[in-house]
């Protein structure tokens, strides 16, 4: 927690009935954040028995199902999935219903990547099967490929360019070393495939493989398949390589719901197509490719786990790569299960994709499996006479991995009415991998994270979730497979760390494009067998959650999180501690305005005052907020304070969207252009700084202070909300 933050909890705790700030929710005489005082016994009533009923046998049987066969989002399969969840909804007694979108999407007709030097080879050899494990030996897993990639064909030298970063680019130039009109081989991890792509075009290769090393996420990093969780020299990372980081979802319909009578563009200007061919490869084809390479030395830090010397290229290896993409529009099929609440104007949602590239069992069926537990838990109350405040809405997407497509074209459909009425929206995608906790949030929402996880027991230690998170993130390296949710950096000294969001999962249109405040949270562990073959049910009942206990664990988390949203008489927003998040951003950005750049500087100083402005509108409104009392607020006075706290994130929003990527709204959170999954925080101006773009910087500047100032306007009107609601109480 912050000290500003801190001082108002304080000042609640001494005078003020409702706790809102950033205070540890359990120091407060059993008080709940959002909660008046007299209702805090019957929500801890409510939570206890939610938290009774997740079952590890259930989380099993339904994970059992999900990765009964391969379910890549355009097959059948996914189909029968989508019909699988929504009538397993309706058994829990929601409300479901499966709604189809029509997006332009490939299939691999032809994948072929040959040696035709220094001697003939056939590469791209698939996956092998391995006989403890009878799910390998399936003949329906698809051949691996980069969705997106367009089709093509090239023979050419190779270059290594190791992860293939801006900073990998910029140190094969000053070694002398071009990819142009060569075939780029950059191994996995530090970036979004899709930015290997996009850089690799940047600098004119004519294509680009992409391999596993095994000092990745193989043998360097610990046992692998079947003997242990790591990728074996046969696995593959398929994925899509969409630029998500300049729109996600249908390259056809930016902005716009993927309808059969939407208006669509041309596949010629969709701004999110790659445009080289690009295909992924497994560490045994890499060997065959790498070990012909000659030329320098590579740098220290670019030799990976492969037994020889890894030199920079080009040498003796020559490529052919033919690539045949079946382009075409194709059906996917998002479900959406609602339990109404007493107002329906208000929805909190919890989502996860249901589609996988091969069966998917962590990636994504393991958060699947626990929003089951989460629907059949929240069922069970209303069975037992509870009925919700808020309606709850549980998503399932389809068609996350080739680019975010259901949820993208279900937010771009349906903004109007999210903005209206969704309160927060809760994403778990890959549930678990192993015991280790985790989440990233917008700032408001951080604290409630916390105060859950001090709440929910950890279950092979015994002590809290929180405990044995804290004490792991203070030790924790970063994950080697890249696709940990991103490196986490305390927002509070001494604090455990909640990450921001940046893109890579469906959380990405609700916060970055209709500003629906967002969370997203799992277990992880040892996991090498991100989108191969190998990410199966016995995977995960080897390896990842054996006896399925941090599955139900998990759905505990959610659930409790869940019913706070749902419940809490007033929100429990904490825009104290996301003024001071931005604070801090602010003195970031501005010890790298240089002084020299005058335009700059003043520039900057409209975006400080308004960050002022913001801080002090976030204390008077904690203020305000903490001395209401039940008495003063009518249903309807509520009901309008809980819709107008909410959307203080909408006001963040910029119309325009960012320069250069307009579907992007959020004036402090985007994913990285050049990073792709991680998040860049006050995304406009800190990439002007990097472009060295004065007139961009000045835009971007302005549109932020605009933004501040007015989620300062909209917390005042809370402010005053509350205040009126207090003085017409007095004068009663
Ligand atoms: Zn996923």
């Amino acid at each position: 927690m912050n000290h500003l933050a801190r001082r108002y909890g304080a000042i609640i705790v001494l005078t003020m009935p409702l706790v809102l700030s950033s205070a540890p929710g359990k120091d407060q005489n059993g008080g709940i954040r959002g909660f008046f005082p007299e209702r805090a016994k019957s929500e801890r009533a409510l939570e206890s028995k939610l938290q009774g009923i997740p079952d590890a046998a259930h989380a099993e049987s339904n994970l059992r199902h999900l990765t009964s066969q391969p379910h890549r989002a355009g097959t059948e399969a996914s189909h029968q999935v989508a019909e699988w969840l929504r009538a397993q909804y309706q058994s829990f007694g929601f409300d479901a219903e499966i709604v189809t979108y029509s997006v332009w999407m490939a299939e691999p007709r032809e994948v072929k990547v040959e040696l035709v030097a220094p001697s003939k080879k056939a590469l791209a050899t698939p996956e092998q099967p391995v006989d403890v494990d009878r799910y390998t030996a399936d003949t329906r897993a698809v051949m691996a490929f980069n969705t997106y990639s367009p089709s093509g064909e090239v023979t050419a030298p190779v270059v290594y360019v190791n992860y293939g970063t801006p900073e990998d680019y910029a140190e094969l130039d000053s070694l002398g070393v071009s990819v142009q009109g060569k075939i780029a081989i950059a191994r996995y991890g530090h970036n979004y495939r899709g930015i290997k792509s996009k850089l690799a075009e940047e600098h004119k290769a004519a294509g680009l493989i992409i391999f596993s090393d095994p000092a990745d996420d193989g043998y360097m990093a610990g046992d692998v398949f079947p003997n242990g969780p790591w990728r074996p020299m046969s696995g593959i990372q398929r994925g899509s390589i969409l630029y998500t980081e300049d729109h996600p979802g249908d390259p056809l319909t930016p902005g716009v719901g993927a309808t059969p009578d939407a208006k669509r563009i041309k596949p010629a200007d969709a701004t999110n197509l790659p445009h080289i061919p690009t295909m992924p490869i497994n560490a045994q084809d890499a060997w065959a490719i790498l070990e012909h390479l000659s030329g320098p030395h590579v740098p220290r830090n670019w030799q990976g786990g492969l037994p020889f010397t890894y030199h920079l290229g080009p040498g003796k290896s020559e490529v052919h790569m033919k690539l045949v993409m079946d382009f075409e529009q194709r059906p996917i099929y998002d479900v959406l299960a609602k339990l109404r609440g007493s107002d329906d104007g208000q929805w909190i949602l919890l989502g996860n994709h249901h589609d996988a590239w091969v069966y998917g069992a962590a990636d994504p069926s393991s958060g699947t499996a626990v929003m089951l537990e989460t629907a059949r838990a929240l069922g069970e109350l209303v069975r037992s006479g509870w009925k919700p405040r808020r309606t709850i809405v549980m998503c399932e997407w389809d068609g996350e991995e080739p680019g975010l497509l259901g949820s993208t074209e279900w937010v771009e459909a349906n903004r109007a009415e999210l903005q209206t009425k969704a309160v927060a929206y809760i994403n778990t995608d890959v549930g678990v991998t192993g015991p280790n906790f985790s989440a990233g949030a917008t700032p408001s929402l951080k604290e409630i994270v916390r105060d859950v996880a001090r709440e929910i027991k950890d279950p092979q230690s015994g002590r809290s979730v929180y405990d044995i998170w804290r004490e792991h993130s203070s030790q924790k390296k970063s994950a080697p497979n890249g696709i940990a949710r991103p490196e986490l950096k305390a927002e509070t000294p001494g604090e455990t760390p909640v990450g921001a969001l940046g893109a890579g999962s469906d959380f990405c249109p609700f916060f970055d494009f209709a500003g629906v405040p967002s969370l997203d949270m799992g277990f992880s562990g040892d996991y090498g067998v991100y989108h191969s073959l190998y990410d199966d049910f016995y995977w995960m009942k080897q390896f990842g959650d054996p006896t399925f206990v941090y599955h139900a664990t998990l759905a505990r988390i959610l659930g409790t999180v869940t019913l706070r949203l749902d419940e809490a008489d007033v929100l429990p927003f904490d825009y104290s501690a996301y003024a001071s998040e931005i604070t801090r951003m602010i003195s970031d950005v501005n010890a790298r305005v240089r002084e020299p750049k005058g335009a700059e500087a003043s520039d900057w100083k409209a975006v400080s005052d308004a960050g002022e402005q913001l801080t002090a509108s976030a204390s008077r409104t904690a203020a305000a907020l903490g001395a209401i009392s039940p008495a003063m607020l009518s249903p309807a006075t509520q009901r309008e304070l809980n819709r107008a706290l909410a959307s203080v994130e909408q006001s963040l929003l910029v119309p325009e969207g960012l320069v250069g990527r307009t579907w992007y709204k959020h004036a402090i959170f985007a994913p990285g252009s050049y990073a792709g999954y991680a998040a860049e925080v006050m995304p406009g101006v800190n990439e002007a700084l990097d472009r060295n773009d004065p007139a961009t910087f000045q835009r971007e500047a302005s549109a932020l202070a605009a933004a501040l100032a007015r989620a300062a306007v909209r917390l005042d009107e809370v402010s005053g909300m509350a205040k009126t609601a207090a003085v017409a109480h007095s004068g009663q």
